[in-house]
């Protein structure tokens, strides 16, 4: 039983249920055919909508008590329904210090890039780095501002040279990005391997399912007990439970579920089963900082809700 239909859980169900195994997949959003969905520059009008988990941080002591929209996507696909489709991987030094310093055996660089490469079809980068069969597609974009050749201009101007695939033997420079798009649309994980693996027989997909809880017996996660159109359910398990429920959401569930800080379950009213003070501590997000300016060229990427005036592509 898998929890979340997001990037992760899309590509669990895919390869869980093509080896043989009987998977339920419980998301908690529904459809994702929805043109805020389907057409890239169009991702901004889904914050703060029913396709959006809606929160917000705690006041952050280090942004003056700030607090910050946290988009998240709650829709077949997760947030790989929502986002804005930069294909970038991680950083070769962060695999290899799981490895090293972790203790994370299997999840260097040389160990993640095959899988990285089966995953992928990419449309123009042809070499070692990069896989052309994939069920991802991933392509350059199919518009380009006119301003971005200055941009490129002014980095290598103040001495960051352009790199033409940061995806390669190096991630520095300054590029121009590849997308998880084909044909000019979003290609989520949901297009990539869910609706594929659903045309089998092993793999059934439970939308607007939320799951409050798993049952843990004896030691053992047993079922899972959601809500759907405002009724209360059990799933029972037969083999396992992976809660692909996004960083936001697996913590949670596992504190639902009596796993977390045992003095902070007690104090909401929770029995603790597992005291694990790790669990919903500890979460580094990317910060990114937004530049805008104003344009005298109208063929901007502003214009998503009216994609009739938009350049074609
Ligand atoms: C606005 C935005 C822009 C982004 N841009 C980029 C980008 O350009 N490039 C990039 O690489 N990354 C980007 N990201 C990050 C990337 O999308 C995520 O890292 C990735 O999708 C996380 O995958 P996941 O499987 O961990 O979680 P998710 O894809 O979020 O999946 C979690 C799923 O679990 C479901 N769920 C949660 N709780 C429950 C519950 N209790 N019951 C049932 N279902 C539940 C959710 O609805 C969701 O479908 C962006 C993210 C956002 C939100």
């Amino acid at each position: 039983m898998i929890v979340g239909a997001g990037s992760a859980g899309c590509l669990l169900a895919n390869r869980l249920s093509a080896s043989g195994a009987r998977v339920l997949l419980l998301e908690a959003g529904g459809s994702d055919r929805r043109p805020e969905v389907r057409a890239p520059a169009a991702f901004p009008n889904q914050f703060q909508t029913g396709l959006d988990w809606n929160y917000m941080s705690e006041p952050e002591p280090a942004l003056f008590g700030r607090r910050l929209f946290l988009p998240r996507g709650k829709v077949i696909g997760g947030s790989s329904s929502m986002n804005a489709m930069l294909y970038a991987r991680g950083n070769r030094s962060d695999y290899d210090r799981w490895e090293s310093e972790l203790g994370a055996t299997g999840w260097s660089y040389d160990a993640v890039l095959p899988q990285f490469k089966r995953h992928e079809r990419n449309a123009e980068h042809r070499d070692a780095y990069h896989g052309l069969s994939g069920e991802l597609h991933v392509t350059e974009r199919r518009w380009l501002s006119r301003a971005w050749e200055r941009f490129v201009a002014a980095a290598e101007t103040a001495g960051i040279p352009c790199n033409p695939d940061y995806n390669g033997a190096s991630q520095d420079g300054a590029s121009l990005f590849q997308t998880t798009t084909r044909a000019g649309r979003r290609w989520s994980a949901a297009d990539a391997f869910l609706r594929p693996a659903l045309k089998g027989e092993n793999l059934e997909l439970v939308p607007k399912a939320l799951v409050h809880r798993i049952v843990i017996e004896r030691g053992r996660a047993t079922a899972v007990v959601y809500e759907r159109r405002g009724k209360r359910k059990t799933a029972r398990v037969q083999r396992e439970v992976i809660l692909s429920a996004g960083s936001y959401g697996s913590p949670q569930v596992l504190m639902l579920s009596g796993i977390g800080p045992a003095d902070h379950l007690r104090e909401v009213g929770i029995d603790p089963l597992v005291d694990a003070p790790a669990v919903g501590q500890n979460l580094h997000d990317h910060v990114a900082a937004f530049c805008t300016w104003r344009s005298r060229d109208p063929r901007t990427l502003t214009t998503p809700p009216a994609p009739a005036t938009s350049p074609s592509g």
